[in-house]
């Protein structure tokens, strides 16, 4: 998993959107069985910046891998 939409809302000026963000740093953190396969959480960051003001701050987030190769269930964490 490469990038995926979020809703923002910009801490400077309170615009709310809905930005493409790519993940970057993308880190294997966790990995257990699931029905003889293995199910893997990684972390991301990524960078956002407000369409209105122009502000740019950094979010981390999740998301899974299950099966192999199918991703999914990816969020904000910050
Ligand atoms: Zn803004």
């Amino acid at each position: 998993m490469e990038e995926a939409s979020f809703d923002f809302t910009c801490p400077e000026c309170g615009e709310e959107f809905h930005e493409r963000v790519e993940f970057e740093d993308v880190e294997e953190v966790a990995s257990h069985e699931r029905n003889g396969d293995v199910e893997i959480q990684y972390d991301f960051k990524g960078n956002v910046e407000c369409p209105e003001c122009g502000h740019t701050w950094e979010v981390t987030g999740e998301f899974w891998e299950y099966p192999s190769g199918v991703f999914y269930n990816a969020q904000l964490t910050r």
